[in-house]
């Protein structure tokens, strides 16, 4: 799941990206409205959270711009406490939501996963053999069991059961697991790699490393 943070207030952002990076999102944030308009257009994301006081393009012009693009990206927005008006048009110009500011960070939370869930069209749940994960609630079972994952090695097995089967490249899980500014070496990977490895492997789930290439996901019947 990739967010595009726009807000240009730096001590909310800095909460919020700690926050939902902790929760295994990545994110990229950008702090005025022509570098989210630009984001946008060259990137695909799950989810955008945008503040609609937002210096070069006002959030609500970004918005309308991504609409005008046919963009059914989710999209949160951040208003002021007496931005009634603000929210208002925020909604007819197509948010999905909105956040009075100031707001609690575990209802940011909430809100995020209702809309990432909402806007992928993608199955909550996904099974691999006796593997089940839910997307929604970020909750992997083996044999029914809850495994405890970190953030990152949900992030990583997100990855891996979405392209079960297929080659996966280090590059590419680095890219789903990071956002700009974050770093994520090819050397962690492989140390997240084995972590999910040593938890997966007694329930009969083997992620296969392809040498120099990357990883794939066993389909346990082999297929
Ligand atoms: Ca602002």
């Amino acid at each position: 799941m990739h967010i595009l943070l726009a807000e240009d207030d730096r001590i909310i952002a800095d909460g919020l990206v700690r926050t939902l990076r902790k929760s295994g999102f990545a994110v990229d944030h950008v702090t005025t409205g022509s570098d989210a308009d630009a984001a946008l257009m060259t990137q695909p994301f799950d989810l955008l959270i945008l503040d609609l006081g937002l210096p070069k393009l006002l959030g609500i012009e970004v918005l309308k711009r991504l609409r005008a693009r046919k963009s059914p990206l989710p999209v949160l927005i951040l208003t002021a406490q007496d931005g009634i008006g603000d929210r208002v048009r925020g909604l007819d110009a197509g948010a999905d939501d909105y956040l009075t500011k100031p707001f609690a960070l575990p209802e940011l939370e909430a809100r995020v996963r209702a809309l990432t869930r909402r806007g992928t069209g993608n199955p909550t749940k996904m099974a691999l053999g006796p593997l089940v994960y839910d997307q929604a609630d970020r909750v992997a079972r083996l044999n029914g069991n809850v495994v405890d994952l970190s953030a990152r090695e949900l992030g990583l097995l997100e990855i891996l059961l979405l392209r079960a089967g297929r080659l996966v490249s280090k590059e590419q899980l680095v890219d789903h697991l990071c956002g700009w500014g974050e770093e994520v070496s090819t050397n962690a990977i492989e140390v997240y790699v084995h972590r999910l490895r040593k938890k997966l492997e007694p329930g009969g789930v083997h992620i296969n490393t392809v040498r120099g290439l990357g990883y794939s996901l066993d389909r346990p019947d082999g297929a």
